[in-house]
Formats: structure tokens, sequence, C-alpha cells
């Protein structure tokens, strides 16, 4: 996130924003918020993220893919990750 610039709490704490909600959804926008923001085009925002993670991952063995794409989505859920998918053998 470092990348992008501060989220909504932190320019909120530095006086750079007069509020420190989303603009997508009017949830507080942490770093944690900004991966699981359910709000406006956010889904759209995440899919497009995620060709690019998808693409990065041809790279990478087969389970090891399997396993980091089940993490982000489930941090992205807000859920527990289905550990048997990391777990499976090919
Ligand atoms: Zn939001």
């Amino acid at each position: 996130m470092a990348n992008i610039g501060p989220v909504g709490k932190v320019m909120f704490r530095q006086k750079e924003r007069e509020d420190p909600q989303c603009s997508k959804c009017q949830d507080e926008e942490t770093n944690m918020h900004v991966a699981q923001c359910r709000g406006a085009d956010s889904d759209d925002v995440f899919k497009t993220t995620m060709e690019g993670v998808d693409e990065w991952l041809k790279q990478s063995p087969k389970q090891m893919a399997i396993a980091i794409r089940e993490l982000i989505l489930a941090f992205r859920e807000a859920r527990e990750p289905i550990w048997t998918k990391l777990m499976t053998k090919e």
C-alpha cells in the first residue's frame, strides 16, 4: 500500500483530509479496508488486480500458486482460508 499513498485514516490524522472515510462505502479507510472494501467498483478493481497476480503466479509451482491465490481471496472476503485447498497434492 505504501506505493500508492496514505489511506484516509492517515490522511485525516495528518489533517490532509476532512474525514477518514472510504470514498466508495464510507467505512473508515484503513490499509485492511482498502483490500476488503466492497463499495462501488471495488470488485472490478480487485478483479483487475488479481489478473495481474494470476499472470505473475504462472511462474510459480502450481500448488504454491493455488495456496497464494486462496490466501488472497480469504483475506479479501474476510474469511478463513479453505485449508484443504492449500494441502491438496496434485
Ligand atoms: Zn470502502
